[in-house]
């Protein structure tokens, strides 16, 4: 049983995810049959294996839970934390079905986990770990291009998922789709371009659509675009930082406060998310941020006024301990799970908006998809039409100029004749993804009579995509 505040509060993460799942089949009035189907984790592995670490054998233990495999892969990352367990991987792969099917990524959904504190082992030693639970993985038939493709999570990153499809691409060389078998590599190594920020890219891109419906906006109690809103964000790792960073840098946004592990930052000004971020880097904190007030008590932060806040870090963080308390107007749930059942309950009745994880946080398994897609097709986006596009730009322009006589401005000419490269073609794919869900996700909850969430919006949309999967080809 899990030590979060979940188990504490006494209902599992699994558990929270599934009241919200049985809410979302009783407004949908679903078949009985389909429903606990849906519900059901197809299968879970757990692994446990030794690994000399200093001289000694240490023994690690990890799981992989496939919620689904209506369409194949299955998908999801990995995550490597002091503590996560099989309750709390079921959970995330539930998630991941649902995630995959509101924004139309064709996957099943997956998840797994390993018990370890990362911080506590050196490079080496880190890829002795990795390399072994991914042949633990691959030889129990949870890792392959076809059937099961692991991702980033809390804890891993690029080099993580490159060591994984490396002691693939060694056991299978004959697979020519070795590298789908894994996604969210480095770019050196068949990774795309754009996934490493692509979890929060996608949270921007969620809040740019919302801010695009100015009844929604009024609804949540907030008005204009998102340029000057006081932001709060919960977490720097990789999808807190790129979520407030591109807030602040390209909407103006203020982030008035960070909330990290050791406390938290405040400024109500707006703090440099650049700066925190590198003093984080070279401190292992936010305590002795320069010009800006420090809080040691980092989670009463979460109540602190603000327009939009960003959890961005672990589930459960909003409980009915402190859900009467936060103040937010929006809450954009970054991190998976951050607000449990009951929590989320008592924040509807008091009119705060969430955009809920399963749609909030899917631009990283969107870009995943772009990037199983290229290794798929052995070709980066763009390579090939890239300068086809260009050429016909610059005859347009020319086309242009002889028959008006006049000369198109520089920057016009750029933007015209320009190309898109591999970047480019990512950002288009993820931006237009997240409109549409976004966009979705409003209609439903404004045409269903018994909606009145985005949560409930969303899961219904899931749930009727898998659903109609499931009639049209059986379990
Ligand atoms: N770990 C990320 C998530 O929870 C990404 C999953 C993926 O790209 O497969 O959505």
């Amino acid at each position: 049983m899990s030590d979060t505040k979940f188990a504490k509060k006494g209902m599992t993460f699994r558990k929270s995810v599934e009241h919200m799942v049985d809410h979302a089949i009783e407004i949908m009035e679903l078949d009985e049959g389909i429903g606990s189907a849906l519900k059901v984790c197809q299968s879970v592995i757990q692994i446990s294996f030794p690994v000399e670490i200093n001289g000694k054998a240490e023994i690690f233990t990890g799981w992989r839970a496939t919620h689904s495999d209506h369409r194949l892969p299955s998908k999801g990352g990995i995550r490597y934390a002091p503590i996560v367990d099989q309750d709390e991987v079921e959970a995330l792969a539930a998630l991941m079905t649902y995630k995959c099917a509101i924004v139309d990524v064709p996957f099943g959904g997956s998840k797994g986990g390993l018990v370890i504190d990362p911080r506590k082992y050196d490079r080496n030693q880190l890829e002795a770990i990795t390399r072994r639970f991914a042949r633990e993985l691959i030889g129990k038939g949870y890792l392959s291009p076809a059937k099961n493709v692991p991702a980033p999570d809390m804890g891993t990153g690029p080099r993580e998922m490159g060591w994984m499809t490396d002691t693939y691409r060694r056991l299978f060389p004959d697979d020519i789709n070795y590298m789908g078998a894994v996604t969210g590599k480095p770019v050196e190594h068949g990774g795309v371009r754009g996934r490493n920020e692509a979890t929060g890219r996608g949270v921007q891109y969620a809040l740019r659509e919302f801010f695009r419906h100015g009844e929604e906006v009024k609804n949540a109690g907030l008005e204009g675009s998102l340029e000057g809103k006081q932001v709060i964000v919960q977490g720097l790792g990789n999808v807190g930082y790129h979520a407030a960073h591109f807030l602040q840098t390209e909407d103006d946004c203020k982030i008035i406060a960070i909330i990290e592990r050791d406390g938290a930052v405040l400024d109500p000004d707006g703090l440099d998310v650049d700066a925190v971020f590198h003093h984080m880097r070279e401190n292992g904190g936010v305590k002795g941020f320069p010009d800006a007030r420090f809080e040691s008590d980092g989670s009463s932060i979460l109540e602190m006024e603000c327009d939009i806040l960003i959890p961005a870090a672990l589930e459960g963080v909003i409980t009915t301990d402190n859900a009467d308390r936060i103040k937010a107007h929006l809450i954009a749930e970054a991190a998976n799970g951050p607000v449990t059942f009951e929590a989320d309950k008592i924040l509807q009745k008091r009119g705060v908006e969430i955009i809920p994880d399963a749609y909030c946080n899917a631009g990283g398994v969107i870009v995943s998809y772009f990037e199983w897609i290229r290794n798929l097709n052995h070709v980066r986006f763009g390579r090939i039409d890239k300068r086809f596009h260009e050429s016909r730009g610059e005859h347009i322009l020319t086309a242009i100029e002889m028959a008006t006589d006049s000369k198109v401005p520089d920057w016009l000419r750029d933007q015209i004749a320009r190309g898109a490269d591999e970047f480019d073609l990512v950002r288009s794919g993820l931006d237009d993804s997240m409109r549409q869900g976004m966009q979705e996700i409003i209609e439903k909850r404004r045409s269903h009579p018994k909606i009145d969430d985005y949560r409930m919006a969303a899961f219904v949309i899931a749930i009727e995509k898998i659903a109609r999967s499931y009639r049209d080809i059986g379990f």
